[in-house]
């Protein structure tokens, strides 16, 4: 938890030493994250499942950038509509063990509302 809240103090630090906080509006930020997140996708894109297992392994830091990336966005994005993800993610990770409750879901892909 306190990781998350020094990592968010610096990302809005950087954003306002650049005073970039005016371009910066939920759709915008939502819009940004998404992208992001394609990046990574991108890494994996057209590659096999042995392509990747090679990929990753010379390729670490490189989804690293973008998967901090993502993360950049999902900090900012809390931190301007002003919700604690520490305490989201607590709520959510609470939600998602009553939903796929060991016994049920263990070893299964499936979807809670078909377990
Ligand atoms: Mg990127």
């Amino acid at each position: 938890m306190d990781n998350i809240k020094k990592l968010t103090e610096k990302i809005i630090a950087f954003r306002d030493a650049r005073d970039w906080k005016q371009f910066h509006n939920p759709k915008d930020i939502a819009l940004s994250l998404v992208l992001e997140a394609a990046e990574v996708l991108e890494h994996f894109q057209w590659k096999s499942k042995e392509e990747i297992e090679a990929y990753i392994k010379t390729n670490k830091g490189d989804i690293g950038e973008e998967l901090s990336d993502v993360l950049y966005w999902v900090l900012l994005m809390s931190n301007d509509l002003n919700i604690d993800i520490a305490q989201a993610l607590e709520k959510k990770m609470e939600q998602n063990e009553k939903k796929y409750p060991i016994d049920k879901a263990r070893g299964k892909h499936t979807k809670y509302n078909k377990l």
